[in-house]
């Protein structure tokens, strides 16, 4: 048996790679969390955040795709099921991350500026 040459890998690379690119891939929301499990309403692009200051928060950092990236719900709980997780998808690149009821539902920045000390003065 020889082995392939360059080429022939390359060739091998690029099929696998137009192979992938064909095939749709969407990463799989889970369906439990904590034994619990969850019902996850369809994926809706996620609103556009506008903030001059913050820069573009609607960019996936991971592919720079420009966004808006995609938001799903996931509902949860004893009783009637309500919203307790949440997850964003990138669009492009398809990562995504889920979110357990978040602790924190509001942020304020700081209003004080740390310096560095500033060097003879
Ligand atoms: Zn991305």
């Amino acid at each position: 048996m020889t082995e392939p040459t360059r080429e022939e890998l390359l060739a091998r690379v690029a099929h696998l790679e137009a192979a992938l690119a064909a095939t749709p891939y969407m990463p799989e929301l889970p369906a439990e969390h904590d034994g619990e499990p969850i019902t996850w309403r369809p994926w809706e692009e996620a609103p556009v955040i506008l903030c001059a200051h913050a820069g573009d928060l609607n960019a996936c950092w991971a592919c720079a795709h420009p966004g808006p990236s995609l938001l799903a719900f996931g509902l949860a709980g004893p009783g009637e099921p309500r919203i307790r997780f949440n997850a964003h998808r990138c669009p492009s690149c398809q990562e995504m991350r889920v979110y357990a009821e978040l602790a924190e539902v509001a942020y304020s920045p700081p209003r004080t500026v740390v310096r560095t000390p500033s060097s003879g003065q």
